[in-house]
């Protein structure tokens, strides 16, 4: 069996980003992905998502997105971007191909796909996003709730809940837009831990993503420096606060109860609901690497900056905080996946080999 220089888990843009990475070294990766097409969670994502930064500020190594750089892109727009990426990226991306597992093979791995066949790779990238593995807190009688569950995940827009008494749970950018969205067309309450944190789009007559680059922050190690925030603030233009403002939807701290259909309110109060849409994140979608011992008790990836600190062959792109607050959007794969390449080279001393042809 050829043994692969690097097998990559994901064709979304940290998968891409990092075959470009790759490449760019002189290495010869395989991108394997479970979808029928190599543009990662963006199809799946809600039909009216535009995105909070520009495209000026989104684009991936080597490939600028087409038109005006000031304007914030599409859903679509990205997923046409990231087709185009990897058309140009000239690296083996096989679609269709699903990773069950990752096992150790001497100081090389066994990469075996859901349909049996196996690969061996001198390193993996699990650059596998989080969009498979939603995450559902333990909410107060969740269990108990005959409403309708579901997580932003399965929200693709307003239809099916038109009429509805809606609770959405959290308070980041996904909960505050489409609990906006959803109050055009039915009853909505966002219920938070704490007060929705606003953060101006675009200070001072700039969009934030230029601050972010000028002061340092978007890039490690600065942002590492803060304490990372339980949630990320919801970037707005004014009209997210002002609907919340004006109580379409309306915020509420965390509910107590959920029995039957009843919600009991902090205040004690209680009302029928129809639909508890958790709007609570994703966790690493990593579970293919359980059986090579690479994550902590709770299934997360045990790295540091990227690069794992139980397998030298093994890294990551694209989790939350990898290496700075910008590690999981379209502006930061691109300089933790060229990071990751040059650690993971030389920690698994892998070498770009003279091909025939
Ligand atoms: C609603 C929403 C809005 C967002 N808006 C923005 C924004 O405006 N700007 C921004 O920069 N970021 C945004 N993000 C954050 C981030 O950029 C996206 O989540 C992005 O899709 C992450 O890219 P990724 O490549 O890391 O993961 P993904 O896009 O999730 O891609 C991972 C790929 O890995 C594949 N995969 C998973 N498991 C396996 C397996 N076992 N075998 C083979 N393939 C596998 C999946 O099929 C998928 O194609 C947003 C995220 C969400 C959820």
């Amino acid at each position: 069996m050829t043994t692969i220089d690097s097998v990559v888990i994901g064709a979304g843009q940290s998968g891409l980003a990092t075959a470009r990475a790759l490449r760019d070294a002189g290495l010869a990766p395989v991108v394997l992905e479970a979808r029928d097409i190599p543009a990662g969670s963006w199809p799946s994502y809600y039909d009216s998502l535009t995105l909070f930064s520009p495209t000026r500020y989104g684009a991936l190594p080597g490939l600028a997105f087409d038109g005006d750089p000031d304007r914030y892109p599409y859903r679509d727009e990205v997923v046409d971007y990231l087709l185009r990426y990897a058309a140009t990226l000239d690296v083996d991306i096989r679609t269709g191909h699903r990773v069950a597992e990752v096992l150790p093979d001497g100081p090389q791995f066994a990469v075996r796909l859901a349909d049996g066949q196996e690969l061996a790779a001198r390193t993996v990238v699990a650059a596998s996003g989080g969009f498979g593995h939603p995450h559902r807190p333990a909410l107060p009688g969740l269990g108990r709730f005959t409403g309708t569950v579901l997580h932003a995940a399965g929200y693709r827009g307003p239809g099916p809940y038109a009429g509805r008494r809606v609770v959405v749970v959290g308070a980041g950018n996904s909960a505050v837009q489409i609990g906006v969205e959803l109050a055009e067309h039915a009853r909505v309450t966002l219920a938070t831990r704490a007060p929705i944190r606003f953060v101006s789009q675009r200070p001072l007559g700039r969009d934030l993503h230029f601050w972010l680059g000028v002061t340092g922050f978007d890039r490690a190690p600065l942002g590492l420096w803060l304490r990372r925030p339980p949630t990320a603030p919801v970037l707005d233009q004014g009209r997210y606060r002002a609907a919340v403002a004006a109580g379409r939807p309306d915020r509420r701290p965390m509910f107590t109860d959920l029995d039957g259909s009843t919600v009991t309110w902090a205040d004690g109060t209680t009302e029928q609901v129809d639909v508890i849409l958790l709007a609570t994140g994703y966790r690493p979608d990593v579970g293919f690497l359980a059986p090579l011992g690479a994550l902590d008790h709770a299934g997360r990836p045990r790295h540091r900056g990227g690069l794992s600190t139980t397998h030298p062959g093994l890294g990551y792109v694209g989790l939350e905080w990898q290496r700075s607050a910008s590690s999981a959007t379209l502006r930061g794969v691109g300089r933790d996946a060229r990071h990751l390449v040059r650690r993971l080279r030389a920690a698994a001393q892998v070498r770009p080999v003279v091909r025939a042809g």
